[in-house]
């Protein structure tokens, strides 16, 4: 009920009682009757002029029950009641006279409960629920209030259901109303499975699933770890265009390419080693190997920016030297070399052989290049995340906004943008 109709409804009820007590009170000294209701009306304490109000506007039957005692106080309490819709004062006598009690005839006129049987999917069963008082945030409409008492109700049956996730029910069902209520429980329980678990995207939820299902015996962090990688598709499967707009967050892998024409614009490394890296990214380069040169350290660009006919030439040069399969190991297919970007750059080396990780140049790079918004791209022991070996001597520029947190997040860039990025 609204503020609005409760204060009219405090006024009419004022009205009411003034009228029945002032009947009762202002007992007419003159006896005028002339039929046994006038008379008993009389004796009921109303004024003349008030029982010829009263036979005008009401029928015999509520003559009757206005000219008895219990019936005056029936309506009293019914005036006085919270419920009470002054306009219905007839509807209410009404039922007093077919012997129905005032609390029940409050109820069964009260708007709210009348709106509630009159909305579609109204149940007796659930009617007591129906009239629960609202706990905040539940629909205010009768016929939102039935269909959410009946789902929430219905819901308990459903196998797997869990009192305790009863809102995020609700939410999934706001969320996705199409859904049926075994499904909106099966998903919301699996979410509070996964949920537990680091690095966790909702939005990746079938795809664990169905990686689950074929790798039933892997851990669920594994899980999670293989699809926010997105090796739960063999590498060079789904290939889409890399999301040039990220800037230098740009994601290339054996999933993500970059377009065959494409060129930063480029600055030269003269005096840092070979050819040309992105603009930025070539800036910070130069002030990394500054750094490290004024700590005793000489870095140099081997292998920097190169278009995707290099990468062509490259990458076909090495399956024809030690065939594909090894060759997917460390070399990129053209278009799919982060070098093609210039924001990737191998220091010093770019040969397993020479066992670049145990050098002094590495540990100063590993301690120091997120400074410079660069990070170890290809880490040991993920091959089976990013699709290369452990490459200590390819670095990438992301920027210093971000190479830090990605430095100390140990994850793969892969996971990392998964969960930060895309
Ligand atoms: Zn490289």
């Amino acid at each position: 009920m609204s503020k609005n109709n409760k204060a009219q409804n405090k006024k009419r009820t004022g009205a009411v009682i003034a009228v029945v007590i002032a009947v009762v009170v202002i007992a007419g000294a003159a006896v005028w009757y002339t039929s046994r209701i006038d008379f008993k009306l009389q004796q009921a304490g109303y004024t003349k002029q008030q029982i010829q109000e009263i036979k005008t506007a009401f029928t015999d039957d509520e003559q009757k029950i206005l000219a008895a005692n219990k019936a005056q106080a029936d309506i009293i309490a019914i005036a006085q009641d919270e419920r009470f819709q002054a306009d219905k004062l007839t509807d209410y006598l009404k039922g007093l006279a077919e012997g129905k009690d005032a609390d029940a005839l409050l109820e069964e006129l009260d708007p709210w409960v009348i709106a509630i049987r009159a909305a579609k999917g109204f149940r007796e069963e659930y009617y007591d629920d129906y009239l629960r008082v609202y706990p905040s945030g539940e629909p205010r409409d009768a016929a939102e209030k039935v269909a959410y008492i009946n789902r929430s109700l219905d819901m308990i049956n459903v196998e797997g259901y869990n009192v305790l996730f009863a809102d995020e029910y609700e939410a999934r069902y706001q969320e996705s109303p199409q859904s049926s209520l075994e499904d909106i429980v099966k998903h919301v329980n699996k979410i509070h499975e996964y949920k537990d678990q680091a690095n966790f995207i909702e939005s990746k939820l079938e795809r664990y699933e169905a990686y689950r299902a074929e790798n039933p015996d892997l851990e669920l962090a594994e899980v999670l770890r293989r699809v926010n990688a997105g090796v739960d598709k063999p590498f060079y499967t789904d290939i889409q265009p890399a999301d040039m707009s990220k800037g230098y967050l740009v994601l290339v892998n054996k999933y993500f390419t970059v377009d065959r024409d494409y060129e930063p614009e480029l600055e030269k490394l003269t005096g840092y080693g070979y050819g040309s890296l992105e603009k930025t990214a070539a800036e910070w380069f130069k002030k990394m190997v500054d750094a490290a040169k004024a700590d005793g350290i000489t870095l140099r660009s081997v292998s920097p920016f190169r278009t995707w006919g290099t990468q062509y030439s490259f990458y076909w040069g090495y399956v024809n030297s030690a065939g594909q399969a090894k060759a997917d190991t460390y070399s990129a297919r053209p278009g799919h070399s982060e070098h093609e970007t210039g924001l990737a750059v191998d220091i010093n080396t770019a040969d397993t052989a020479d066992h670049f990780e145990n050098t002094k140049e590495y540990a100063w790079l590993i301690d120091n290049c997120y400074k410079y918004g660069y990070i170890l791209r290809y880490l040991p022991e993920k091959e089976y995340l990013t699709g290369y070996i452990y490459e200590p001597w390819h670095y990438r520029y992301v920027g210093v906004d971000y190479a830090q947190k990605i430095m100390e997040s140990g994850l793969t860039f892969e996971e990392w943008y998964a969960l930060n990025v895309e």
